[in-house]
């Protein structure tokens, strides 16, 4: 069976030499005669996967040394809570910038939870770009300021991300997280659902600063709390083990193919491919993120009609490029070319956004 071309937003495409790994390893993980899915995670054998997971995932970063990595249930919405409510003690405050719908999901959860303010929005302008660093209008003296550096339904992204006179950034990464490097230096926290770019769905990863985890708020529910997980190694209760043997096996892949500098290169490289095509149309395929914020992980734009875009959908699915419907919140074409999306892939859809201008346009 031929696999295809999957544009997915999430679950998304995973490395095939990775889906291979876990097939050869299915019915027999390391010798112990059973798979990963039903060792125990206080095996041995499974501490050794979130340790390297764990330690790997410092090293692609690089300069991690004081931070840990947690790997956590409930998706990245639980962090929209678990952030506030471990870092903001009464009587602070935090600061939000949304640029997304899932940036406001995150500004809406901890305003119920704490003081959170909105400092500033691209609402009124469909979340297009991303705001300058002097449009933002801070609190006296936030805890942090939150942030998502990739906005997976819009499809723009930050391109660097602003330094508010050492203000901790708190980000959601969950859309581009070892995509490209990052100065993890400028974090309190970094958080992300793995189903977009790390592995599959089932497992959050939550990087939090020493410092951070000897502060958090105590009197929250223990499964929010930062510290007991740090303490038990991310093992306070069952943690979601098969997801995270996974994204052990992608972090190794990354590390094997030259790490997030390689990333940053081969995703500009692809994104490059599929905004081109965008930029050659003369219009008839649109961008929707203004060029200077475009995401080098969803691409997103429109055609002329929506008639065209449902039949663009249909003919691609047919040439086996799957998944290009835009969220269905905005509609429209999206395509989520994430780490584990080849080259190939992209030239595949650029040449099929060109015939399909030819027969369509
Ligand atoms: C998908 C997504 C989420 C939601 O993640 P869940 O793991 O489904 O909770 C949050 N933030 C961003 C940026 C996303 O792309």
């Amino acid at each position: 069976m031929e696999r295809v071309f999957n544009f997915n937003p999430g679950p998304a495409t995973l490395p095939y030499e990775v889906l291979k790994q876990v097939q050869d390893e299915l019915l027999d993980y390391a010798g112990t005669g059973m798979s990963v899915m039903e060792i125990s995670h206080r095996s041995k054998d499974f501490e050794a996967v979130i340790a390297e997971a764990e330690s790997l995932m410092k090293e692609l970063i690089g300069g991690a040394d004081q931070y840990r990595v947690l790997f956590l249930g409930g998706g990245a919405s639980t962090q929209f809570a678990g952030v506030p409510l471990n870092l903001v003690t009464p009587g602070r405050e935090a600061d939000y910038i949304v640029t997304g719908s899932f940036a406001e999901k995150a500004y809406e959860e901890a305003d119920k939870l704490i003081k959170a303010n909105l400092a500033f929005t691209t609402k009124p302008e469909k979340h297009n770009r991303i705001p300058k660093k002097e449009e933002i209008q801070l609190s006296a003296d936030p805890v942090y300021v939150h942030l998502c550096s990739n906005n997976t339904i819009c499809g723009t992204q930050w391109q660097s991300f602003p330094d508010f006179n050492g203000i901790p950034l708190v980000v959601d990464m969950s859309s581009d997280m070892l995509a490209r490097p990052f100065d993890i230096s400028k974090f309190s926290v970094v958080y992300a659902g793995a189903q977009k770019n790390l592995g599959p769905s089932g497992v959050t990863i939550v990087i939090v600063r020493n410092d951070v985890l000897e502060q958090v708020n105590k009197q929250i529910p223990t499964m929010l709390r930062y510290d007991i997980h740090a303490k038990n190694d991310s093992m306070y209760n069952t943690p979601p083990c098969f997801s995270i043997y996974i994204v052990n096996l992608i972090l190794r892949w990354l590390k094997q193919n030259g790490g997030l500098p390689a990333m940053e290169k081969r995703n500009q490289e692809k994104s490059a491919l599929v905004y081109g095509a965008i930029d050659a149309s003369a219009g008839f395929y649109r961008g929707h993120a203004v060029k200077e914020d475009r995401s080098l992980m969803n691409v997103t734009y429109r055609l002329p009609s929506e008639e065209l875009e449902k039949s663009f959908v249909a003919e691609a699915k047919k040439q086996g490029l799957i998944g290009l419907g835009g969220h269905r919140s905005v509609g429209g074409i999206r395509a989520s070319i994430y780490n584990a999306m080849t080259l190939a892939g992209c030239q595949t859809l650029a040449q099929f956004m060109q015939e399909f201008q030819r027969t369509n346009g």
